[in-house]
C-alpha cells in the first residue's frame, strides 16, 4: 500500500485541522519511513524476488519492528505522546497516535500473509490484494481520492504555493507510485534502502504545502490561518 496511506493522512485533516498535513503523513506512513533505514542497518530484511506478487517484487521476510501490529501500536503511542508534549492537545495527539497503526490495517488488505501481530513467533496476516494488479490500483487511487477530497474542502490555498504545491505534492505521490509499478525491481536491498529515503521528501513537502494553506469552512466564511500551528 502506498497512496492509500497518504489518503488517510489527507483525510485526517478534516478531523483535527490544526494538525499539519506533514505530521499526518509522518504518522500514517511512519512504518514505511523507518523501514528503509532498518533495512540498511540489517535489522529488518526483505528479499527481492521478481514477480513475487502481481504488483511488486518484495518478499517481506522479517520486519517485526516497523510492520507488526504491536510495533505500530507502540510507535503510535510514542508519536502521540511526543505530539502531546509539543502541542498539549489531547484530541490531536490521539489522532496522530492512531494514524500510526492505521498503516497496519491498510497494509493488511494488500500484503500477502507476512504481517506479524507482534515481534517473535507470531502468526502472519495479509489478504493478498497485491495479486490483483488492477484492483490494487482501484483501491490505492480510491483511498487517495477519498482523503484528498475533504482536505481540499477543509483547507484553502493562501497563495500559489498552497495551490500549486498541493498539485505538485499529489503529482509527486502518483509519480512515485506509478514509477514503482513500472520500473524494474531495485538492483539490491541496499539500493531499495537508499531510494526509500525519498519517502521523507513527501513529509517535508506536506509541511510546506500545509503552511501555505489555511483552514476554511468556518461559520461566516472565515478562514483560520495555519501559520502559528505548524504542528
Ligand atoms: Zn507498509
Amino acid at each position: 500500500m502506498f497512496l492509500g496511506h497518504f489518503g488517510v493522512g489527507f483525510g485526517a485533516k478534516k478531523l483535527q485541522p490544526q494538525v499539519s498535513l506533514g505530521t499526518l503523513f509522518l504518522a500514517a506512513q511512519l512504518a514505511d519511513l523507518v523501514w528503509p533505514t532498518l533495512l540498511l542497518l540489517g535489522i529488518e530484511r526483505v528479499k527481492i524476488v521478481p514477480h513475487f506478487t502481481a504488483t511488486n517484487a518484495f518478499d517481506f521476510v522479517y520486519y517485526p519492528f516497523t510492520h507488526s501490529l504491536v510495533g505500530e501500536l507502540v510507535a503510535g503511542l510514542l508519536l502521540g505522546l511526543a505530539y502531546w508534549l509539543l502541542r498539549r492537545n489531547v484530541r490531536s495527539a490521539v489522532l496522530v497516535g492512531l494514524l500510526v497503526p492505521s498503516h497496519w490495517l491498510l497494509d493488511l488488505v494488500v500484503h500477502t500473509p507476512d504481517l506479524p501481530l507482534y515481534p517473535g513467533p507470531s502468526p502472519m496476516f495479509g489478504f493478498g490484494l497485491w495479486n490483483q494488479f488492477a484492483l490494487t490500483q482501484v483501491v490505492e487511487f480510491a483511498l487517495l481520492g477519498v482523503g484528498l477530497w475533504p482536505y481540499t474542502r477543509r483547507t484553502t490555498a493562501r497563495n500559489g504555493k498552497g495551490r500549486y504545491g498541493l498539485l505538485g505534492l499529489v503529482a509527486f505521490l502518483v509519480l512515485i507510485h506509478v514509477g514503482g509499478l513500472f520500473s524494474p525491481p531495485p538492483a539490491s536491498v541496499e539500493a531499495l534502502g537508499w531510494s526509500g529515503q525519498l519517502f521523507w521528501v513527501t513529509v517535508l513537502l506536506a509541511y510546506w504545502v500545509d503552511r501555505n494553506r489555511e483552514v476554511s469552512g468556518l461559520p461566516g466564511g472565515e478562514t483560520l490561518p495555519l501559520v502559528p500551528s505548524i504542528s
